[in-house]
């Protein structure tokens, strides 16, 4: 690297974002559906709403591919991925796997009192959200719970593979959603913290296992977002 670029860096990291609070930053928008599947995301855009160069946007937006939150497509560009139904089954199949595992640890190994502050402190900014109305704020939080919970487990791999789900679980209820459905039923958020203080590990599974299907039921999977309509027989 020459000075003179090294220099430029220096100023661009003094001034401009990392690539890994871009990478947030957008992941946030995504969660909060202001960027809804199938939005183009431009890099020369980004780097000037951002200060940083193209390098860096295109960087975050690697990575965030790789984790499928964004789809990448030969001479067309960045979008938000739009999971198929088949992809948010996988995704709640997976979620079925992992969850109800993190709980029985959770219980075995036992949750420290700050941490069960830190997920009443959820549940109750979930609440405020949800009496607002703020939608956004409350799909946000209802899914940052479940990251939450994975992060306690202590296992990096486990986190990881949760923030990813969880991403793609707002990308599904974006697509996927009932109108007027709300995120996760609140109160069952409420009943797994207790069930996780008790350190009773069948109601916590039970109850995950629950709260997952109520999840997955709210949505309508049966159709296809990207049908086709029909129009000889709507119109017949
Ligand atoms: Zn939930």
């Amino acid at each position: 690297m020459t000075k003179s670029a090294a220099n430029a860096q220096d100023v661009e990291s003094a001034t401009g974002s990392s690539v890994e609070e871009i990478g947030d930053k957008i992941l946030g928008a995504i969660w909060e559906h202001r960027l809804p599947p199938g939005t183009k995301l431009v890099e020369e855009k980004l780097a000037a709403v951002f200060g940083v160069s193209r390098t860096k946007i295109r960087l975050a937006l690697a990575r965030l591919s790789h984790d499928g939150i964004l789809t990448i497509e030969p001479n067309r560009g960045t979008f938000v991925s739009s999971p198929t139904v088949e992809q948010a089954r996988q995704v709640f199949d997976a979620r079925r796997l992992l969850e109800p595992a993190l709980m029985r640890e959770l219980c075995n190994t036992g949750v420290r009192r700050e941490q069960l502050q830190r997920l009443r402190k959820n549940i109750a900014l979930e609440t405020e959200s949800r009496t607002r109305n703020d939608r956004r704020t409350t799909i946000r939080l209802s899914g940052e719970f479940h990251v939450l919970l994975a992060e306690l487990g202590q296992n990096a791999y486990v986190g990881r593979y949760m923030r990813e789900l969880c991403s793609l679980t707002c990308l599904v209820i974006a697509l996927y959603d009932a109108p007027g459905t709300p995120a996760c039923p609140h109160h069952e958020h409420v009943a797994i913290v207790d069930a996780l203080e008790a350190r009773d590990a069948d109601t916590a599974c039970a109850l995950m296992l629950e709260h997952l299907g109520h999840v997955e039921n709210t949505l309508r999977l049966e159709m296809p977002a990207d049908a086709e309509v029909d129009f000889a027989a709507l119109f017949a």
